[in-house]
């Protein structure tokens, strides 16, 4: 089966330059068959006309609790640890596993609607975001979330393994299965070394959450002498592929520390900011080499799963912040949604690029708006004014999931109905 979008603004994220080209993308079932001119040999099956459209890859939504859908908008405006503990903690109790699967479809489907072909997921009853996603037909690194002792961890530790053996690489390739301790504040030493131990037997990733506040940072320094990646480094988790969400409080020492061992950063800046947290230094992990990725994180504390917002937001805070209107250019942020995201997870051979070879995971962008014309900068245009509803049509593994703003995989009507019905019992007298 060959599709051809013809005569498109590609924006194919091969290059780290501010690079856009007009031409064709060609896909062949899955993969991408060429970008730029179609070659004579190449017969279409579908034609699909893109002039008007932006062509770029999915967007890769590098931290996430998905199925948190279901606490929306219900804890706000409070510090990051009376969140978790009086508000946060006491619903995820409660959660069942129907519960859990009608807040990934829910979730899935907003990230359909906004461009997102992949995701990197820390939550609990992942069976059942798996279940959701593979019906949604876009890609998940999905860990179950553990925090504890060894013992509190060990049942826990026991799912991580059972869902790598059942579901790492399932669903054509699209689910990958990482481990996911929540965080050095809530895992104990010992809890933290088999996650290395078991990383290391898996060949997976760990995904984490890592210097997200004052508090943990002045905690860790207090109780282990170090930081929070130093004591990370010291318990062996950054002798296998790690990705951490947050860095806002990372050193200099542990931005050379996580160049060295090729730590993978994720920012996530409504989360940041929403909380009270602060601005990570994003623009010293590019300079130190690192590739920042981004994320949502889970939408109780963004309140969305919004990634052109989080572009938009990311783009500007730290220009403000430094009085650098030159800091993080626009193609830098579309690296970190893009190319970035693919490489903290492992899938940058796979995707987060349009180049021939990879799996056509990527959408069309309608700029036929008000507020994208004229279109004088393709990369412009992403970054600082599109939206998320601009996302006409998506594509994951060569297959369309939405068309023309309708979800091909996904019953929206249902979702929204089952996901209310769900919350309400939840968060009810809280
Ligand atoms: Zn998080």
């Amino acid at each position: 089966m060959n599709t051809l979008i013809q005569n498109a603004v590609i924006i194919p994220m091969t290059s780290d330059t501010h690079f856009h080209l007009t031409g064709d993308v060609g896909i062949t079932d899955k993969i991408i068959s060429h970008v730029g001119k179609t070659p004579e040999e190449f017969i279409p099956d579908t034609i699909i006309d893109g002039r008007g459209f932006i062509v770029m890859p999915g967007l890769v939504n590098t931290h996430n609790h998905l199925s948190m859908t279901l606490l929306r908008s219900y804890a706000d405006d409070m510090d990051l640890f009376s969140w978790l503990q009086d508000k946060i903690w006491p619903v995820e109790a409660k959660l069942s596993t129907e519960d859990i699967y009608w807040g990934s479809m829910l979730g899935a489907a907003e990230q359909i609607r906004g461009g997102i072909t992949s995701f990197a997921d820390m939550y609990f009853h992942q069976e059942q975001t798996i279940k959701a996603i593979t019906q949604a037909g876009i890609r998940g690194n999905i860990c179950a979330t553990f925090m504890g002792d060894k013992k509190a961890s060990e049942e826990r530790l026991d799912v991580t393994y059972k869902l790598h053996q059942d579901f790492n690489g399932s669903a054509d390739g699209r689910i990958s299965i990482d481990m996911a301790p929540h965080a050095i504040y809530t895992c104990t030493a010992d809890t933290l070394k088999i996650t290395a131990d078991l990383a290391q037997e898996l060949g997976c990733r760990i995904h984490t959450h890592i210097s997200e506040s004052v508090k943990e940072q002045k905690d860790c320094m207090e109780a282990h002498g170090m930081t929070p990646l130093a004591y990370l480094e010291s318990l062996g988790c950054l002798e296998v592929p790690l990705y951490a969400a947050h860095g806002v409080y990372l050193t200099d020492e542990d931005i050379t520390m996580a160049k060295r061992n090729n730590v993978h950063v994720v920012h996530n800046p409504t989360s940041n900011l929403k909380l009270g947290n602060g601005f990570a230094p994003v623009e010293k992990f590019i300079a130190a080499g690192l590739a920042p990725a981004l994320g949502t994180d889970g939408a109780s504390s963004n309140n969305n799963l919004n990634m052109f917002e989080e572009m938009h937001i990311a783009s500007l805070i730290h220009k403000g912040l430094h009085g650098d209107p030159m800091m993080l250019k626009a193609h830098e942020i579309l690296q970190m949604a893009t190319i970035n995201g693919a490489k903290a997870l492992g899938l940058d051979t796979i995707t987060g690029s349009l180049a021939p070879g990879k799996e056509a995971d990527l959408m069309m962008i309608d700029t036929m708006k008000p507020h994208l014309q004229p279109l004088n900068d393709p990369i412009s245009a992403v970054v600082y004014g599109a939206q998320a509803s601009d996302v006409d049509t998506l594509f994951c593994q060569g297959k369309m999931v939405m068309q023309k703003r309708a979800l091909l995989t996904l019953d929206e009507e249902d979702i929204l109905k089952n996901a209310a019905r769900v919350s309400e019992r939840l968060t009810k007298n809280q």
